[in-house]
């Protein structure tokens, strides 16, 4: 029996790995793409060691760390989770893994607008990915919908392809970091739309127009490419909910300091998981620094040294 299995391979599942090998934990990690959302990330500048470099390649030197230590990401999709008498069982749709311990690291999914014309759209003009789509629209013009830093790097990521990017924010003031808002105000390809919404997407076989819920320029709808939505993400913690993982309203796992859930043996890491009294600040560094405190709980929980997770009481 494996002495933990890490499910998901995003920064918080690899920074696991990397500690779990340090403590030599028999271990397997899990997850759809290596890199996870960190994959899909822009330029990263506040990640202490690098200036600036792109999301993906930050990634890549995580993977190549979980490696150096023999560990491989499997790429797999996970069904279930479940108690075992000895611990748990993690179902893929081939085989079926056990392990003493888990650090649940399932990360989050882009939420969506859930606007009249989204749903039948995407892939057709609508993306929840300005680093994967950009491309698609040089010379367009193109809307982001959302005021966080995901909408603002994204916004500048366009900006260097399309010919004008309106960047669109439900309220007047941004939930960025202002480093990024002043490079934003910056770039004359980019359009400001504040304290205003789309409520409606438009377009045949593809993205044609949005509808604004205020007049912009004395018109309630404005010709577009495409529509980049980049509202912040849902935690995926469904799986977690199965095994009896205690989440909290939103859906994020609630978890002590030491990344324990309310199961003893289960442990959560990065974007999914909510630390008790702690903020809401989802970050590369974070979810290092999660995936590595998940990792030496399990290390103390196996020796029989973990404090009892205090949730629920
Ligand atoms: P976020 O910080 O939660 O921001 C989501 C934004 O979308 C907010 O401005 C919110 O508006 C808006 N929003 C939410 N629901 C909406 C709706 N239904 N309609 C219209 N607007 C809506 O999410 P994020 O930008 O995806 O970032 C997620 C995490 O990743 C954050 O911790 C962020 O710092 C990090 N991140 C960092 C970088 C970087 O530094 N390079 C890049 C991307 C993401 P309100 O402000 O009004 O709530």
């Amino acid at each position: 029996m494996n002495d933990l299995i890490i499910v998901g391979s995003g920064v918080a599942g690899m920074s696991a790995s990397i500690y779990a090998s340090r403590y030599k934990l028999e271990h397997l990690i899990f997850g759809d793409t290596p890199g996870g959302q960190g994959m899909l990330a822009g330029t990263v500048e506040n990640y202490p060691g690098y200036v600036s470099l792109p999301g993906p390649e930050l990634m890549q030197k995580f993977v190549e760390q979980v490696k150096h230590y023999g560990v491989e990401v499997n790429q797999a999709n996970i069904k279930g989770l479940a108690k075992i008498e000895a611990g748990f069982e993690v179902k893929t749709d081939k085989e079926k893994y056990q392990a003493k311990a888990l650090i649940l690291a399932m990360g989050a999914n882009f939420r969506r607008l859930n606007i009249p014309g989204e749903e039948k759209l995407i892939g057709k003009g609508v993306s929840y990915c300005s680093t994967c789509d950009a491309p698609f629209f040089k010379d367009k013009i193109v809307a982001v919908i959302g005021g966080g830093d995901a909408a603002i790097t994204g916004a500048l990521h366009l900006a260097s392809f399309a010919s004008k990017v309106l960047i669109i924010h439900r309220r007047d003031e941004y939930r960025a970091e202002p480093a990024w808002v002043e490079r934003l105000r910056q770039n004359k390809k980019i359009e400001e739309i504040l304290s205003n919404e789309v409520t409606e997407i438009k377009g045949q076989e593809k993205v044609e127009v949005i509808v604004l819920k205020n007049p912009y320029q004395g018109s309630q709808e404005i010709k577009v490419d495409g529509v980049f939505v980049e509202i912040g993400q849902v935690p995926s913690s469904v799986l977690a909910g199965q095994l009896g993982v205690e989440v909290d309203e939103q859906g994020y796992i609630k978890v002590s300091p030491g990344m324990a859930t309310n199961l003893p043996g289960v442990f959560a890491a990065g974007d999914l998981a909510a630390i008790e009294g702690g903020i809401h600040f989802r970050q590369f560094i974070t979810a290092a620094s999660d995936g590595a405190r998940a990792a030496a709980s399990v290390y103390q929980h196996l020796q029989g040294k973990a404090p009892t997770p205090s949730w629920g009481k």
